[in-house]
């Protein structure tokens, strides 16, 4: 089957599980020992992925915290925020299209006392930078943006909500699960004060991400959700994992240094994907904006075809309909409800996303596979039931 889900998860890069193979059998010390070489060799490790991650995003190794994912790396951020600061100011700015990552967590922070002003994302399902301006608030505590959406591909302008939030005093913290290691990221130069992001979605291992905390007006501070040792000075106790943490800075290492190559390719492939379904003149539409698009990444809609029967139409391609997260549940995607599409043109979307391994001939076919499953479903005898 042709794997067109990197959106939901890349496998690890063979050059990553290299890098990080050591650090399962030979230098397995635990990082906190410094009391012998095993440990100091393991914190050695620990130390220069430290550095090394900080330096890609443009940020103090000071700042960063090493969690589990995206999803702790959220909580914590937002948590952390809103328990900190909350007798001062309890509103956020957020998006309906956010990850669940982050809705639940505003949603969770609402039934203590948090606020939420949602702003509305247009059809293409950008945000309106006035709108941003105007939604804040004298009690307001933090923006919360993403840099890409993992349905769209929906590029947020980052630097533009920076300076607004820079302007207006309050925090920006911005999900960036699905830009790291293929957009251009510097939390100074785009005034990013709270930055997540993952692993597993750059050829790095599950199970690891990191929350960038850094040096701001006014200053981040943040309470600890995760109680014990004292690890990553106080925020996050829990042994570190440190085959992990190695693996996620050699997969951003590897994806900066090939991240414009990759682009190029991406967009390339994407746009042979296009074309191949213009030509056979199969009515559909893209959702989301595919030129300023996360590369690779099309959210697409076959005008009149369950995007549920079109999946099982194809099942040699591996594709989602919407936020891996939330697939379980047969619900249409929050996200293009958000940007305006009703249920119905929701349910008849799907997301293909192409990555590191994916081949012209892999496109070719993925592109032949839908033409004739949509050709199909279309001339189906009970077609005008869907
Ligand atoms: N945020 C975004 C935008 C994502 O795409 C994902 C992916 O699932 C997450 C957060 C959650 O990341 P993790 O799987 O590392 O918890």
């Amino acid at each position: 089957s042709i794997y067109l889900d990197y959106q939901a998860t890349t496998p690890l890069d063979p050059r990553v599980f290299t890098v990080m193979q050591p650090y399962f059998t030979r230098v397995f010390g635990n990082p906190a020992s410094r009391g012998h070489d095993y440990g100091r060799e393991a914190a050695e490790a620990v130390n220069g992925a430290r550095e090394a991650v900080a330096r890609m995003i443009g940020g103090s190794p000071l700042g960063l915290v090493f969690t589990s994912g995206a999803t702790e790396a959220n909580n914590l951020a937002l948590k952390g925020l809103f328990e900190q600061h909350r007798d001062r100011a309890r509103h956020f700015v957020s998006c309906r299209t956010e990850h669940p990552a982050v809705l639940d967590v505003l949603a969770h922070l609402v039934e203590r006392g948090a606020e939420v002003t949602w702003l509305e994302p247009d059809r293409s399902g950008h945000i309106d930078p006035d709108e941003l301006r105007r939604a804040i608030r004298p009690d307001t505590l933090a923006v919360s943006l993403m840099y890409a959406n993992n349905e769209t591909g929906v590029v947020h302008d980052v630097a533009a909500i920076g300076a607004i939030t820079r302007d207006a005093g309050v925090f920006f913290h911005c999900d960036a699960t699905q830009a790291a290691g293929k957009l251009p990221l510097d939390v100074g130069e785009t005034g990013i004060d709270l930055l997540t992001f993952s692993g597993h979605k750059i050829y790095g291992p599950k199970g690891i991400g990191a929350l960038y905390a850094g040096r701001s007006r006014p200053r981040v501070r943040l309470v600890s959700q995760m109680h014990g040792g004292g690890h990553e000075r106080g925020f996050r106790s829990g042994t570190l994992n440190v085959p992990a943490i190695v693996g996620l800075a050699a997969a951003l290492d590897l994806a900066e240094n090939e991240r414009e190559r990759e682009a190029a390719l991406l967009k390339k492939q994407r746009e042979a994907l296009l074309h191949r379904l213009r030509a056979a003149d199969v009515a559909f539409q893209i959702n989301g904006d595919p030129v300023a698009g996360l590369p690779g990444c099309l959210n697409l809609r076959f005008v009149g075809v369950d995007g549920a029967a079109l999946q099982q139409a194809v099942p040699r391609l591996a594709f989602s309909r919407g936020s891996a997260c939330s697939s379980a549940v047969p619900t249409p995607s929050k996200v293009l409800l958000a940007m305006g599409l009703g249920a119905i043109e929701a349910g008849e979307s799907l997301r293909l996303s192409l990555g590191r391994f994916t081949s012209d001939a892999e496109v070719e076919t993925a592109a032949e596979l839908l033409i004739e499953a949509v050709c199909r479903l279309r001339d189906a005898p009970d077609h005008a039931a869907t």
